[in-house]
């Protein structure tokens, strides 16, 4: 099979489209025909092996989309022909975490395409566990687009955010794949949606249906959502810039406000001052990846056309390296998606 790999870690210009052996699928696994796959920042990570070292050569991707083609020993319940997409979440299913139900936590935690071959060819061997169908006339681009983001702030912003309509929520880097589900998701919930981003993702922010954009290098968003919420604050901040966003973060989090951090794009040394913790009651949360049940919710949302992921451009697989610059220098507004 063709498929997108790298020998060595590095820029974009590791990246290689090579004839390797199409993979089997073992016990409790399926083998998928790609029909596309989504990248995400992750996809960098890992090709940089900063943070992330994985064995080489790999194959990245781990937003997959695609058609049953294989049924390894032991699935029940998957037929050959069906069209799925693929949680890219894959715990052990025994640890203290797993049995609570919490897979992001599990002492095996790990992401396909991460850690194992991922979707970024034509063929590709997962659990037959993350599979979830996808509707008959559902795009399978589009479906590759949902999965990392949307789950990701599904469970920043539901579970672990507790946001619930008529609170006011503030996105930081809005035209991010998380943030802009974040904005879908939070205006589906009916928050009052505040975003920042920069000016030529504005108007598309807006679009997607947030109710006050900032340009950030326009303005002092802290101070601006002061006084567009007459002085109350944002009941839920959802970032992962990090270290440049922070103070303001915390100047502009309401009274009993959550501030929600999915990473940490500029730094991750978050300086806080315990008084304002104290005094205004604030929540600093950590939130990553979600567990099955938060899988299946968002995409039935997604599936039923409550929110649509933005598809950025589909490409071929042969065009991954301009897919990762493109990723790299941030030109993409929504998910790129690739198809081998
Ligand atoms: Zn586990």
């Amino acid at each position: 099979m063709r498929a997108a790999l790298f020998s060595e870690h590095g820029g974009p210009d590791v990246l290689r489209i090579e004839e390797v052996a199409t993979p089997d699928p073992g016990a409790g696994e399926v083998r998928l025909q790609v029909a596309a796959c989504a990248l995400n920042h992750l996809d960098l990570w890992v090709r940089r092996g900063l943070p992330i070292k994985t064995t080489l050569p790999h194959i990245g991707g781990s937003d997959i989309a695609g058609i049953v083609d294989a049924i390894g020993p032991g699935v029940s319940g998957v037929r050959e022909e069906e069209r799925v997409v693929v949680n890219p979440s894959v715990s052990c299913g025994e640890c203290e975490w797993c049995v609570r139900g919490e897979d992001p936590l599990c002492l095996k935690y790990h992401i396909i395409g991460e850690h194992t071959p991922g979707g970024l060819a034509e063929f590709v061997v997962v659990p037959a566990a993350n599979l979830y169908r996808v509707p008959a006339g559902y795009p399978l681009e589009t479906a590759a687009a949902a999965p990392l983001s949307f789950l990701t702030a599904w469970r920043g912003l539901v579970t672990r955010g507790r946001l619930v309509a008529g609170e006011t929520v503030l996105i930081t880097g809005a035209s991010g794949g998380v943030a802009s589900a974040a904005v879908c998701i939070a205006r589906h919930l009916g928050a009052r949606v505040f975003a920042v981003t920069t000016a030529e993702h504005v108007a598309r922010v807006r679009a997607l249906g947030a109710d006050v954009v900032y340009d950030r290098a326009e303005v002092d968003y802290a101070r601006e959502i002061w006084r567009d919420t007459e002085k109350r604050g944002a009941d839920l901040i959802f970032d992962s810039v990090g270290e440049a966003t922070w103070p303001s973060n915390v100047r502009a989090a309401a009274r009993l406000g959550r501030i929600v951090v999915y990473g940490g794009t500029t730094g991750h040394r978050l300086e806080t001052d315990a008084r304002v913790l104290f005094w205004k009651q604030v929540d600093i949360l950590g939130t990553t990846m979600s567990n099955r049940r938060e899988f299946a919710q968002v995409m039935d949302l997604v599936f039923s056309g409550a929110f649509e992921p933005v598809v950025d451009v589909v490409w071929s697989l042969e065009q991954v390296r301009e897919a990762h610059e493109r990723l790299e220098n941030g030109k993409q507004f929504g998910k790129i998606v690739l198809t081998p």
